[in-house]
């Protein structure tokens, strides 16, 4: 694919997930398109979606789909977002699969599974479990052919730019795998891009944890793009870890799909026994949040001491696992492991951020000429806790939503300023530095303010936040650049917006729990919380 380096486009598209990519096909309808992403455009969270995409059959499961999403959420759905969610996903769906996506299916039919919280089978799938890799394929293939869009790749947005009160483009910098090894001193070279709307669809923000289930891409970098540029974000206390996680020594957290537990596999604690029944009727389907604290319950001991938590599929005679899991099969026998033999290791980890950049239903931000959507972006259409599988499906629906918004909204074409100086790449030991401050900060976000969290929690993490705040800054005061340096300035920004939302929600809800305030508190906080830049964090119904 061929870098481009245009000055000015009618729209930018921060990000090629299943958001970004929905939304540049809507936008080069009626005008020129660059899309850029961080690596590669196969690299997002979008590729590596296992489980499926939820999307309501004809008739009456639309009602359904639209109950359990709102039931899932505990009390913070926006319904008017869930709506607009379960009523557009069959026909944005039905568009991918014309425009070349490939579901699984039998006899002509297609094919669909029921996951956690779901009262139906509705999710559809593609190649047993790598839905994410086709719909990613299937609208990069279809986005790469046309005319009026562009990409560049291995380009990250580092600024976002401000004129006249309105975002009016972004500044890009080059990164590694974009520079050829004669060209080194092209790293961090900066190009400025004037645009007359810009999209932020740079996905989740899972590496703000040291446990999760994301790529390294997902460094949340257009929500602190977006909140540095002065817009709101949203419901950032409720990060979604998910249950089952590989936790195997020295393998990376894999993720082991929702459906596996869909297709009939248990838990099963140390001892053997099968715990779900002493946590939720709906046992190993009942809701995410409810799933991942037993297993984190069960995964402890009376000491402190860790204790194993596996999936049990071996009783599931009547499925032909490899077939139905080809991805987690053979991610697993690379670590001698098999879904129909043995007992898999499991523990949760960060998965999903419900909260993001605060948007209207059509993508808007509070910032004039920036829109958001897909995980990036909050419409509290999850509420405080997602529905299995109701992301993808979210990309496509907002995604073209925020498209439409950014035509409808006609912004002029602003001029491209000078190109910013470029900053100097930092030093091995300098980057060697930005390397243990980003985890120190990963591991004070997993003990602070992860699956359980308290107020003691919370304030530690706050402490180590702020402190790897100030290193990176130095090195930023001094001009220094590195790709690692700009994320760990995002995971920065957006561990400090987590930290100060959950410290403010003393109540337990959805994803965010407590210990010291382990219920519902309704009269005060049945209401989303919303925190700018200057970290003061408000209640608001909406
Ligand atoms: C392992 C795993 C399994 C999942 N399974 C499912 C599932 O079965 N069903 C489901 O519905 N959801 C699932 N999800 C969640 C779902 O995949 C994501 O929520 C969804 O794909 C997000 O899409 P997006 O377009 O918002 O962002 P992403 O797909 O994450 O795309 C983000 C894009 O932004 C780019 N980017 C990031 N930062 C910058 C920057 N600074 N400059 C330029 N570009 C940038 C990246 O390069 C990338 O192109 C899963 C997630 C994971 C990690």
């Amino acid at each position: 694919m061929f870098m481009a380096k245009p000055l000015e486009v009618d729209y930018l598209v921060i990000g090629a997930g299943v958001a970004g990519l929905r939304a540049a096909v809507e936008l080069a309808r009626h005008g020129d398109v660059l899309v850029v992403t961080k690596e590669s455009v196969a690299e997002s969270n979008t590729h590596y979606a296992q489980g499926g995409i939820a999307v309501a059959m004809e008739g009456e499961d639309i009602a359904l789909h639209l109950e359990d999403t709102i039931a899932a959420g505990d009390g913070l759905v926006n319904s008017a977002a869930a709506e607009a969610l379960v009523n557009e996903g069959p026909v944005r769906v039905a568009e991918l699969i014309e425009w070349g996506a490939r579901f699984d299916e039998a006899d002509g039919k297609l094919l669909r599974s029921r996951e956690a919280a779901h009262s139906l089978a509705r999710i559809l799938h593609a190649n047993g479990d790598a839905t994410g890799a086709e719909i990613a394929r299937s609208l990069a293939a279809f986005a790469q052919v046309h005319k009026r869009i562009r990409f560049a790749e291995w380009t990250p947005a580092v600024e976002l730019v401000l004129t006249d009160g309105r975002v009016a483009g972004a500044d890009l910098a080059l990164a590694s795998s974009s520079v050829g090894t004669e060209a080194s001193s092209e790293e961090g070279k900066r190009y400025r891009v004037a645009a007359r709307a810009v999209l932020v669809a740079t996905g989740g923000a899972g590496q703000v944890y040291s446990d999760t289930t994301n790529p390294a891409v997902a460094t949340g970098d257009g929500i602190a793009l977006a909140l540095e540029a002065g817009a709101d974000l949203a419901d950032m206390e409720f990060y979604q870890f998910h249950p089952t996680a590989l936790w195997l020594k020295g393998a990376p957290r894999f993720l082991i799909s929702e459906a596996v537990r869909g297709e009939g596999a248990w838990l099963r604690n140390d001892r053997g026994e099968r715990f779900m029944e002493r946590y939720h009727p709906l046992l190993e389907l009942a809701p995410r949040d409810v799933v991942a604290r037993a297993i984190a319950h069960e995964g402890i001991g009376e000491h402190g001491e860790p204790r194993a938590v596996y999936l049990d599929m071996r009783h599931v005679r009547e499925i032909d696992l490899a077939k139905r899991f080809p991805g987690i099969s053979s991610f697993l026998a690379e670590h001698k492991l098999d879904l129909g033999r043995d007992l898999i290791p499991v523990r949760p980890a960060a998965h999903y951020l419900m909260g993001g950049v605060r948007t209207d239903l059509a993508g808007r931000t509070t910032l004039k000429g920036l829109y958001a959507a897909g995980e990036a972006a909050c419409t509290g259409v999850h509420g405080a806790n997602r529905l299995a599988s109701n992301s993808l499906l979210e990309g496509l629906v907002f995604g073209a939503r925020a498209a439409l918004a950014m035509l409808e909204d006609n912004l002029p074409q602003p001029r491209a300023e000078a190109t910013p100086a470029a900053a100097k790449a930092c030093a091995p030991q300098e980057a060697a530095h930005v390397e243990e401050t980003i985890a120190a900060l990963q591991s004070a976000m997993w003990a602070g303010a992860g699956l359980l969290r308290d107020e003691r929690s919370l304030k530690a993490g706050l402490e180590v936040q702020r402190a790897c705040e100030a290193t990176l800054a130095e090195l930023e005061q001094q001009g220094k650049w590195s790709r690692r340096l700009a994320e760990g300035r995002s995971l920065c920004r957006v561990s400090r917006a987590i930290l100060l939302s959950a410290l403010k929600r003393t109540e337990s809800r959805g994803a965010h729990f407590r210990n010291d305030y382990p219920k519902h508190d309704d009269e005060r906080f049945l209401k989303h919380s919303a925190v700018a830049c200057d970290g003061v964090v408000r209640f608001e119904e909406w």
